[in-house]
C-alpha cells in the first residue's frame, strides 16, 4: 500500500509505504531496502490472478498484454504462462524489472516477456496497441478511475482489463481504521463505487471477487514482517528509520485487526464493443 493519494507524486509514493508514510521525510534508500526482494509488493497471489483470467475472453489471435506497475512480477510470470502470448511488464523501479528479466529467464519464459521502464502516467505505447492491459496492486497511484481512463486508449476494441484496489467492505469502519485510511488513501471506496466508476470510464464490468487474506500474508505482509524485524535489529539507533519500520508494523497490524473491513478487490472490465 502506499502513501500516495491519487494525485500525489507517483514516483515518490510508488512502491508500498504504509499510508502516513512521508514523502518529504523518507529516506529512499532504506525504503528500498524493506522493499526489495520481497515475493510480492503488495496483496496477491497465483490463485487470484488465474481466477481473473478466467474471467477475460481473449481476442482471437496471439494475444498483447500489458503489466502495470509490475513490481518482482509473479503476475506477470503467471499472465504469460496462462495465455501463451506475449506480456510487456511495465515498471519505474528499474531493480524490480532487472529481477523479473531473471525470473522469467529461468522459467524459459524470456522470449514471451518484456520489461520496459517508464511511467504508467505517461505510457509510451500506441494507441489500442493490447488484447488485456493488468494492473495488480498499483493503479491506486494513479487514482482507479484517473487510471482506467488514461489507459483504456491503449486497449484494443473488445479488449479486457483487469486490476486490483483495495476497497471497503463494508459501511462505518471503526474510526482508528478509517483515520489511517484518510491519510494515507483516502480515494479508497466501496465496491459499488468503483463499479460505477467503472461504467463511468465507458467500461463493462464482467466480475469482480475479494482476494483471500491469505493472499495478503504469504506473498507480502509475513515477509515484509520478517524483513521489519531484521531492520530494527540494524537500525535500532536511527530513530528516522524507526519511523518508517513502524509506519510498516502499524499497516500490517491494522489489516491483522480489522481485515473484515477492506481489501483488494479484483476488478474485470471490457471495452463494450466484445459484445
Ligand atoms: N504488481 C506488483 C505486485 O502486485 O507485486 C507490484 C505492486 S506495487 C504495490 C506498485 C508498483 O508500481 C511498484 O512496483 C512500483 O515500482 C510501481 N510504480 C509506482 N509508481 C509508478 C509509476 N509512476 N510508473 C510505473 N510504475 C510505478
Amino acid at each position: 500500500m502506499n502513501a500516495g493519494t491519487a494525485g500525489s507524486n507517483p514516483a515518490l509514493s510508488a512502491i508500498s509505504a504504509g499510508p502516513g508514510f512521508e514523502q518529504t521525510n523518507m529516506n529512499m534508500d532504506l525504503f528500498f531496502e524493506i522493499h526489495s526482494g520481497l515475493p510480492r509488493e503488495g496483496p496477491g497471489d497465483d490463485a487470484s490472478t488465474r481466477k481473473a483470467f478466467g474471467m477475460v475472453s481473449l481476442l482471437p489471435g496471439p494475444s498483447k498484454i500489458l503489466d502495470i506497475g509490475c513490481g518482482p512480477g509473479m503476475q506477470t510470470l503467471e499472465l504469460a504462462r496462462l495465455s501463451g502470448g506475449r506480456v510487456i511488464g511495465l515498471d519505474f523501479h528499474l531493480p524490480f524489472l532487472r529481477r523479473l528479466k531473471e525470473s522469467a529467464a529461468a522459467a524459459g519464459l524470456s522470449g514471451r516477456i518484456r520489461c520496459i521502464g517508464g511511467s504508467m502516467a505517461d505510457l509510451c505505447f500506441r494507441a489500442a496497441a493490447f488484447d488485456l492491459i493488468w494492473a495488480e496492486g498499483s493503479i491506486y497511484i494513479m487514482g482507479f478511475e484517473k487510471g482506467l481512463g488514461t489507459w483504456r486508449r491503449h486497449l484494443k476494441r473488445g479488449g479486457h482489463i483487469a486490476v486490483t484496489e483495495v476497497s471497503w467492505l463494508k459501511p462505518d469502519p471503526p474510526a482508528e481504521l478509517k483515520e489511517f485510511w484518510e491519510a494515507g488513501y483516502p480515494a479508497i471506496q466501496d465496491i459499488e463505487s468503483n463499479l460505477q466508476a467503472i461504467r463511468g470510464c465507458g467500461l463493462e464490468p464482467v466480475g469482480h471477487f475479494v482476494l483471500p487474506e491469505s493472499a495478503w500474508w504469504d506473498h507480502y505482509y509475513r515477509p515484509l514482517e520478517e524483513r521489519v524485524a531484521l531492520l530494527r535489529r540494524k537500525y535500532a539507533d536511527r530513530p528516522d528509520a524507526l519511523e518508517l519500520l513502524d509506519a510498516e508494523t502499524l499497516e500490517i497490524s491494522l489489516y491483522r485487526s480489522y481485515a473484515s473491513w477492506y481489501g483488494y478487490v479484483f476488478y474485470i472490465m471490457k471495452d463494450p464493443a466484445s459484445g
